[in-house]
């Protein structure tokens, strides 16, 4: 978790107790941050992931006479306190802080009952998890004529998987939904080298309806692309891939998509598919990031089962 640092000049007495804001206010550092309540840290990576998502928060708390009116809106309930939680003028403390983790916990079992247990699971797993809750509460929503747009839509994309048989040419394609994608960690260790192995062309067994050619070339290409690409790296190598990968990954602060792209591929959310841009985690409340001015942050490079977020400018 990034906490602000004090300056050198007020280092010392303050250390532990408080730093300068933007603003120069004294805030105390204990009040800040979520607490660990026993193994949360998947937990508080993800929440933290989350909501430090300018136009994700948005749309949850922009919604929420429309949500709160569902008895069944308990993540989207328990996202929203949480982030007015870490606000510095919020009044929490770590106990009432605590709690709320508590409710956030309670909440996810619902969906799978290992997570009110104390033992550590997997962010990516639980980041599945949530937008799959998240999705579920929308709706039941809908269902109830509520007029109400999921957050998770802004992670959405579709990726289309062409196959071209070897022996005519001939091609056909399918498209598949996602709101992640899952990369390969490539030898060179750089998240374009990762993204281009994940992409890579590969020989598939392939009934062609032209001339019962047996075998095909596959391709995948965004066909869609999302608000927000959430990436999930999957650090296992070595024999039978049981090896944990701890090198770190190097990415550039602009990640450029556009060879990765169809030909059709539209400009949803008014973004651009050309570029996307680093927005690493903040501490909601402490330095909100402006919509329209993603900041560039220092890599996440050390971080091991939290998914990478970038955001179109
Ligand atoms: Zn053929």
């Amino acid at each position: 978790m990034s906490l602000p640092r004090a300056s050198s000049a007020t280092r010392g007495s303050e250390e532990t107790q408080g730093a300068r804001g933007e603003r120069g206010a004294l805030v105390n550092m204990e009040l800040l941050g979520l607490p660990n309540i026993g193994n949360t840290c998947f937990l508080n990576a993800i929440l933290q992931c989350l909501l430090v998502l300018p136009s994700f928060l948005k749309k949850i708390l922009h919604q929420e006479q429309l949500w709160s009116s569902s008895p069944f809106s308990n993540l989207l309930r328990c996202l929203s306190d949480v982030y007015r939680s870490s606000l510095p003028d919020s009044g929490a403390n770590q106990a009432s802080k605590a709690d709320l983790m508590w409710k956030v916990k309670y909440s996810l079992s619902g969906y799978d009952l290992k997570y009110l247990g104390d033992t550590q699971q997997d962010a990516h797993e639980l980041l599945v998890n949530m937008l799959c809750q998240l999705k579920e509460e929308g709706m039941i929503l809908k269902t109830l004529g509520v007029s109400y747009t999921c957050p998770v839509s802004q992670l959405e994309f579709q990726l289309v998987s062409v196959r071209t048989c070897t022996s005519c040419g001939r091609e056909s394609s399918t498209r598949e939904d996602y709101n992640h994608l899952s990369l390969d960690f490539s030898p060179e260790r750089t998240l374009q080298s990762s993204l281009a192995l994940t992409f890579k062309g590969e020989k598939v067994e392939f009934k062609c309806e032209g001339c019962k050619g047996l075998h095909a070339t596959k391709v995948e290409l965004f066909h869609t692309l999302p608000l927000v690409l959430v990436l999930h790296l999957k650090r296992f190598g070595g024999p039978g891939g049981l090896e944990k990968l701890e090198a770190p990954l190097l990415f550039p602060s602009e990640l450029r998509l556009s060879t990765l792209c169809g030909d059709m591929v539209p400009h949803l959310h008014s973004a651009s598919p050309q570029a996307l841009t680093n927005l690493a985690p903040q501490h909601p409340g402490v330095h909100p990031p402006d919509p329209h001015q993603p900041s560039l942050q220092p890599s996440w490079r050390g971080q091991r089962q939290h998914p990478l977020l970038f955001r179109f400018k």
